[in-house]
């Protein structure tokens, strides 16, 4: 009956226009009484999603996501509101028919394996008539060259435009080349998603983004032009959000934005320092999280609200991209060497058992040999937990694409190959020091393999792959540690009474 339907939707576009405004009028009616927040906290609240405008009953959508967290968290909303109007989330791709592929634009590879992905995804199209939509940052960088450059793409949207997700499905129809739209516009003001229309993958661990866009325009970067300037949701929509899933058993909530720790309340001018303090305060939480930090604005005042408010993970993920001060200052990262190291120290001092983490680019234009040997030396020093690094590509409308891409491919990959290396055998040697230890985990999933075996993260967000006598995806246990290899600990769970009750 699914199956059917779907095609006859497809096949038939104006019907299924015709049936879309039919709903509308009903789901509007029902909306008025049954969707929104019933808090005061965001009683004001500028929610643009609130009321379920359409409803496309028989699509059956797939979310392919590149990226980061913020992009899975986008799609998290995307697929809420697709089932807000009645869409179902198709077991496989090929069964699929909305495609939605939220992209990454930060390196030159993503952006390879969304054209790699779209030539799939033609043959899909061919077979079943599935409606196309490309959103994010990709989506937003290149707006209608992307149509034209690949003609199997029936919408273009950036971050800004999610709420016009269900009138954009309601206009266009993969038959009909003159309905294809592109809608990147940017708005400076905070549009808020109902959290009601958010369809989480997890039920205890929950993306909340508190700000989204960046002024900082590093030289390397584009997302100032994908995803705009700095903006900043207003804390009792956050806190709101925060409250809903604390009654929902949620145990876990990560804080997002490009730049979390310029936060300021659009309303009343609360900084992120206050904001991690209102959030320590939600009682039902057990950890928080926050990314990214920029070095720059990461004050004294944030590291020691870390250390008094024991809610707040002692995990800090401090991209530093490169350890020479030359490289740095050619960047525009707006800190030297000394001034990050610095900042790590005294970090350090609070927290001695902090896990740092960081984002490394390898051969960035004019990157010396001696700089190169300063990012080593500076990861030998820091000693982080885990990092995440990169050859540099040079990005549309970044500063940097006008330089001239002077590192050779070759020694590019010599540095990152040098980089990883030694970032291995460090947090080997960091893993290590864990054996024999029992650490605080939350049991995020079961292996799909082996029956009794959970993986799971630490306080620090390694993950730990352990055993256990009884399903315990979603609580919080102690494992103790038995052997570690660079990326992972292993051990088992300490049985105890809460934990397996039979
Ligand atoms: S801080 Fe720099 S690297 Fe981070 S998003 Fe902004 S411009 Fe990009």
């Amino acid at each position: 009956m699914e199956v059917a339907s779907a095609l006859f939707f497809i096949v038939d576009p104006f019907r299924w226009k015709t049936e879309l405004k039919a709903q509308l009028k009903r789901r509007m009616l029902a909306a008025e009484v049954n969707i929104g927040y019933s808090t005061d906290l965001t009683e004001h609240a500028n929610i643009k999603m609130t009321k379920q405008k359409t409803s496309i009953p028989s699509f059956r959508y797939f979310i392919h996501t590149f990226g980061c967290q913020m992009n899975e968290n986008d799609s998290e909303r995307l697929a809420g509101i697709l089932e807000g109007m009645g869409a179902v989330k198709a077991a496989v791709l090929e069964e699929s028919t909305l495609i939605l592929i939220n992209t990454c634009a930060v390196r030159q590879k993503s952006e390879e394996k969304l054209y790699s992905l779209l030539g799939r995804l033609d043959r899909i199209k061919r077979k079943n008539g599935a409606l196309i939509g490309v959103l994010g940052c990709v989506a937003q960088l290149y707006r209608d060259n992307l149509i034209e450059k690949k003609p199997t793409i029936d919408f273009v949207m950036g971050p800004d435009n999610y709420g016009d997700l269900p009138d954009t499905l309601a206009g266009i129809s993969s038959h009909d080349p003159q309905s294809k739209r592109v809608i990147t516009r940017f708005s400076r003001e905070w549009h808020e998603i109902a959290d009601s229309l958010i369809l989480r993958e997890s039920s205890f661990s929950a993306y909340v983004t508190i700000m989204e866009g960046c002024d900082n325009f590093c030289s390397y970067c584009v997302v100032p032009f994908t995803r705009g300037r700095e903006k900043f949701r207003p804390i009792r929509n956050i806190l709101a959000e925060i409250q809903s899933l604390a009654k929902n058993n949620y145990r876990e909530v990560l804080l997002l934005g490009q730049n979390v720790n310029s936060y300021k309340d659009p309303e009343s001018g609360i900084s992120f320092v206050d904001l991690l303090k209102t959030v320590n305060s939600v009682e039902e939480i057990d950890w928080i999280r926050f990314i990214t930090s920029h070095p720059k604005n990461f004050s004294p005042e944030i590291a020691q609200t870390m250390a008094a408010n024991r809610k707040i993970c002692r995990q800090l993920h401090l991209p530093v991209q490169s350890g020479s001060s030359d490289i740095l200052a050619r960047m525009k990262r707006q800190y030297t060497r000394d001034e990050y190291l610095e900042n790590i120290a005294f970090i350090k001092v609070l927290m001695p058992d902090i896990a740092l983490s960081a984002d490394i680019i390898v051969g960035y234009p004019g990157e010396t040999e001696k700089d190169h040997k300063e990012t080593l030396s500076l990861l030998e020093e820091v000693r982080y937990t885990n990092i995440f690094s990169f050859r540099y590509s040079p990005r549309p409308r970044s500063a940097a694409a006008g330089e001239e891409d002077s590192v050779p491919l070759e020694v590019k990959r010599q540095r990152l190959i040098e980089v990883q290396a030694l970032q291995k055998d460090i947090q080997l040697s960091i893993n290590r020091t864990f054996i024999g230890k029992n650490i605080k985990t939350l049991c995020t999933g079961k292996s799909k393999k082996d029956t009794g075996r959970y993986t799971g993260r630490s306080e620090g967000y390694q993950v730990i792959n352990f055993d256990a006598g009884c399903d315990v995806v979603g609580q919080f246990v102690q494992v103790e540690i038995t052997s570690c290899g660079p990326y992972s600990l292993r051990g088992r769970m300490v049985e105890s009474k809460d934990a397996c009750p039979h």
